[in-house]
């Protein structure tokens, strides 16, 4: 049988990450236990009040109300282990550089295994897309963490990256606008906030129409290692609504509109059965290599929540991104394979 492989309808990828953002709370919501101890949850009753639930789907859905009321209902979510529904990291580290390789190379690499500023060897998907023709000049990243720009290896990769201190300038008004908050806001973290990195990526997108932008936020991770769990919460339930900000934007744009995938993922998760170990990743946490993964878009069909037992990996993330362009990403080392459900 001839098998003509069907085109795409995608055209345009927009890829958010939430460091260290744990799958227990994206599919559980809030863990009481967590909430309940008070080293962890100062001002616990606001916290509750505002996102906790005694039912588990509606404790999620105020947590992450774009994932459960509109991928949910559009898309895709992959990883509710009680469903036996696994995605996980393929490298050994669970730690941030190592995983950004991964969701981006495609594959775990052992001579990744710390987080300095090393520029990456290894050719990513972005570098990939930003090669073929009609995305020529047309991938962008946005991040938080000042690492980003040697995962991408932007040297190397010709991608306009932009992270923490790097300024934007592309209308004079609204860039200065986001210069000025980006430079005289507290820094909690040492590091610009998340919300600057979205609204600068947000502006470049109406501005320059980058068919391909990735989006990196970093607080989850900051704040959870501070042991400051309703911060966490917050930084959670905030990019969540900044998804959704940038959803219902594209689907009011000509260029965007049903033409779109958003993707949704983490670098790594953290500890959950030692439940002090919430704050912490890396190769000595059991549960740190638990991730998920939440796709919305016109070839993803509507499954919703994951329910089949299955094994997934990180490293199948970037031969999907390619494939849902049409293209065939191969690198020279043997890469994860596209997620075929995600596909029609
Ligand atoms: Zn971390």
């Amino acid at each position: 049988m001839n098998v003509i492989a069907q085109k795409p309808k995608t055209e345009n990828i927009i890829i958010f990450t939430m460091d260290g953002m744990r799958w227990q709370e994206v599919f559980g919501g809030i863990d009481s236990v967590i909430l309940n101890n008070p080293e962890y949850t100062h001002e616990k009753d606001d916290i509750k009040s505002f996102l906790w639930s005694d039912d588990i789907t509606e404790r999620r859905k105020k947590l992450f109300p774009f994932l459960w009321n509109t991928v949910a209902q559009k898309g895709q979510l992959y990883g509710n282990r009680a469903y036996g529904n696994y995605i996980n990291v393929a490298n050994p580290y669970a730690f941030s550089y190592p995983g950004y390789n991964e969701i981006f190379t495609g594959y775990p690499d052992t001579a990744v295994n710390s987080n300095d500023k090393i520029p990456n060897k290894n050719e990513n998907v972005l570098e990939f897309i930003n090669k073929q023709k009609a995305y020529k000049n047309k991938v962008a990243a946005f991040s938080t963490w000042d690492v980003s720009p040697y995962f991408l290896n932007k040297w190397r990769s010709g991608i306009y990256v932009n992270a923490d201190k790097d300024s934007v300038s592309f209308d004079s008004n609204t860039s200065n606008l986001i210069n000025d908050i980006q430079h005289l806001s507290m820094k909690p973290n040492g590091e610009r906030l998340d919300i600057v990195t979205y609204i600068a990526a947000r502006e470049y997108l109406k501005k320059t129409r980058p068919k391909v932008l990735y989006i990196s936020f970093d607080e989850t991770d900051e704040y959870a290692h501070q042991g400051k769990y309703n911060y966490y919460l917050g930084a959670a339930h905030a990019e969540d609504g900044m998804m959704s900000d940038i959803w219902n934007l594209v689907q009011s744009m000509p260029e965007y509109k049903n033409k779109t995938t958003l993707i949704v993922t983490c670098d790594h998760g953290r500890g959950d059965k030692i439940k002090s170990q919430w704050r912490d990743h890396g190769q000595k946490v059991e549960d740190a290599g638990g991730i998920w993964l939440a796709v919305v878009g016109p070839d993803t069909p509507p499954a919703g929540e994951m329910k089949s037992p299955g094994q997934l990996y990180q490293k199948q993330i970037a031969a999907t991104v390619a494939a849902l362009l049409g293209f065939e990403f191969k690198p020279a080392i043997p890469a994860g394979e596209k997620i075929q459900s995600i596909l029609k």
